[in-house]
């Protein structure tokens, strides 16, 4: 199953200039999608999770799923003031300005291993973030896995975990 095929990429979203790769079409193509999640837990698996930890919002759509078919719990990393109860907050630079994300402070053990689920990996900005902020609520951070991935943006190399990657734009 070629699942590239499955990606669509749809110019000057959310910006001028910028070409956004929507999964929309992949999420909607069911036997694709299974091929999704089939090839990522693969990948997840190596890594013996304890739990799987989804990036909002898209990545959400990723770990649900996998957590179930690998029959292990999922955590959401949110943006600021969504989560309920106490909360671990990381915030951290981008381009223009800065933005926080947070988890649940009893979503995670001590020395839980973790992975981490996103759609997209871009410049990593967001994926180094959310890794950030799981070690400091007591994770072991252990991998991150992505079905899409720019290649060009170098995000791997700012990440100091192994990056799985199913599909890549170069
Ligand atoms: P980064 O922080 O790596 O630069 O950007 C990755 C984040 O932005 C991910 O959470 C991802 O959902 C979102 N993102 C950036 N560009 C795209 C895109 O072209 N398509 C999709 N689906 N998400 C994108």
């Amino acid at each position: 199953m070629d699942l590239k095929q499955h990606i669509r990429s749809i110019p000057d979203f959310p910006k001028p200039g910028i070409l956004f790769y929507d999964i929309s079409t992949l999420l909607a193509h069911p036997q694709a999608w299974q091929a999704t999640v089939d090839r990522l837990a693969e990948a997840v698996m190596e890594h013996k999770p304890d739990i799987l930890a989804g990036i909002e919002s898209r990545g959400f759509l990723v770990a649900a799923p996998l957590a179930l078919k690998l029959g292990l719990g999922f955590a959401m990393v949110r943006k600021k003031g969504k989560l309920p109860g106490k909360t671990i907050p990381y915030t951290y630079d981008l381009e223009y300005g800065s933005d926080t994300i947070e988890v649940q402070a009893d979503a995670f053990h001590e020395g839980q291993r973790v992975v981490l689920l996103d759609d997209l990996l871009a410049t990593g900005g967001t994926m180094k973030a959310a890794a950030e902020l799981l070690r400091q609520s007591g994770a072991d951070v252990r991998a991150a896995a992505c079905i899409i991935e720019l290649t060009f943006l170098k995000g791997r190399e700012g990440l100091d975990i192994p990056v799985t990657t199913l599909i890549q734009y170069d």
